[in-house]
């Protein structure tokens, strides 16, 4: 790594942040990251920190992978764009495609869409899900079900089935028929429900409870992560993804997994549904699925869905929607690179075993603080729980900056962790080795000496 950094630019105020105050003077104090990688990036003063949020959920192959990037300007000499309306492809849509449908064949997905990220990825779901049920004259199902903690991205679609009101007060009204129902969280639930199986069964019976209080006949779709990413890492417990894939099947409800952050290895398999066993009727991919090196989103849908729409005799059956930038000829080169990396270094796999290194690591550091109510996390999707009382689980206060000052410790100390309210979220690059759980590790347990609560 060369240890020189580039120059930074001025820090100009000429854009927002997402996700931020623009009015608030601590979101205009940008750290500028310079220069990636493998595991580590570099900051403007340059300083190399471990990469523990792995670009935002997204560099699963590291930064600056030569194959990626020699993809990338073979793609750019050859074709830089072209679109796929009015029936044009190019051969990288064509491969990606088929590498797609190949790498989701336990899950039995037939046919990929393409857009530019998640959000697109999930605005792409819902919509399909909707013309599927218009296709086979059904139109009267429009409503879908959601998690109270989940993320869905952005747009109006996915921020209407988002489970955290903050992404919807300043925009609503959002879409009608988006009801959220609440999440298989052993730590906390309305229940107070300590067993895994019953919790599972719980959580399913809520949602029947829901469809038949809704009519199933007006449900298009169940929407959720297979892990929960942002809303802070909420694994549900092993019998709940076949418990919802049944009650789905009674009453013929379309089952989409939003895989924007579990796709490509990020929870210790190749996919976060596979982890449980269960296929889903569409599936919503971005972030790894080219560990960001160009923005792509995929959503693939399985033969219910894809003969349905192909067989529809009428406009019902034309796809309507697609993006100037779907199936972007550089971002699929980066794709097929990217996706051979991951399978050739079998990252799932390193997900899983340091993930699990990690998760133990943490917990053997910083378990005794008394703001550290839980470390949970599957593969190398982590979150650690700030409480205010461990006894009864209450969360820390967002607004008291505590996360935020734990975050600023790490990085000082070697590593950059996400702090969001009242969790720090780990999910670095899938190539981790021990030397840099052990990094994190520290730097986290220095932080939590440092800055009480
Ligand atoms: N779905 C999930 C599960 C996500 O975590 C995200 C982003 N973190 C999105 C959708 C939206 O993706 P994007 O930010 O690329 O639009």
């Amino acid at each position: 790594m060369q240890s020189t950094a580039p120059k930074a630019t001025t820090k100009t105020q000429n854009f927002w942040n997402p996700m931020a105050h623009p009015g608030d003077p601590a979101s205009r104090n940008f750290i500028q990251i310079v220069k990636g990688d493998g595991n580590y990036v570099q900051t403007a003063a340059g300083d190399w920190l471990v990469d523990g949020v792995g670009g935002l959920w997204n560099v699963n192959v590291g930064h600056n992978r030569q194959e990626v990037k020699d993809a990338i300007r073979a793609q750019l000499d050859e074709l830089e764009y072209f679109q796929i309306f009015d029936g044009c492809s190019h051969p990288r849509v064509h491969e990606l495609a088929d590498r797609l449908v190949e790498m989701t064949q336990p899950e039995g997905m037939t046919k990929a869409m393409f857009s530019s990220g998640g959000s697109d990825a999930v605005e792409t779901a819902l919509k399909i899900a909707r013309q599927y049920w218009k296709a086979v004259g059904q139109s009267q199902r429009y409503k879908f079900i959601s998690l109270k903690q989940g993320y869905h991205g952005v747009h109006f679609g996915g921020a209407s089935v988002n489970g955290n009101t903050v992404f919807r007060t300043s925009y609503e009204p959002m879409l009608p028929g988006c009801i959220h129902i609440d999440t298989p969280w052993l730590y906390r639930n309305p229940w107070n429900c300590e067993d895994p199986e019953e919790l599972g069964h719980l959580c399913a019976k809520q949602l029947e409870a829901e469809i038949l209080f809704q009519g199933p006949d007006t449900v298009a779709a169940f929407i959720a992560e297979p892990v929960q990413g942002a809303g802070g890492v909420i694994v549900p417990p092993a019998n709940y993804w076949p418990l919802v894939r049944q009650v789905c099947d009674k009453y013929g409800v379309l089952l989409i997994a939003d895989e924007v952050v579990t796709g490509f290895g990020r929870s210790g398999s190749m996919f976060g549904v596979r982890g449980w066993g269960v296929k889903a009727d569409i599936q919503c991919f971005a972030k790894g699925i080219n560990s960001g090196y160009i923005p792509l989103g995929a959503t693939l849908v399985n033969e219910r869905i894809s003969s349905a729409i192909e067989g529809c005799q009428s406009f019902t059956g034309a796809v309507m929607h697609g993006y100037t930038y779907s199936g972007h000829p550089v971002a699929c080169a980066a794709a097929l690179a990217s996706l051979k990396i991951v399978e050739q270094e079998n990252l799932p796999q390193n997900a899983a075993v340091q993930g699990e290194l990690l998760k133990r690591k943490l917990e053997h550091a910083l378990l005794d603080f008394p703001a550290v109510g839980e470390i949970r996390g599957k593969g190398l999707m982590i979150a650690i729980d700030l409480v205010a009382n461990k006894e009864t689980r209450e969360p820390i206060d967002p607004t008291n900056g505590y996360a935020n000052r734990l975050a600023a410790v790490t990085m000082r100390e070697g590593a950059i962790v996400r702090p969001v309210g009242t969790k720090i979220i780990l999910s670095p690059t899938l190539t981790l080795t021990e030397t840099e759980v052990d990094k994190l590790t520290l730097a986290l347990k220095i932080a939590f000496q440092e800055v009480k609560a």
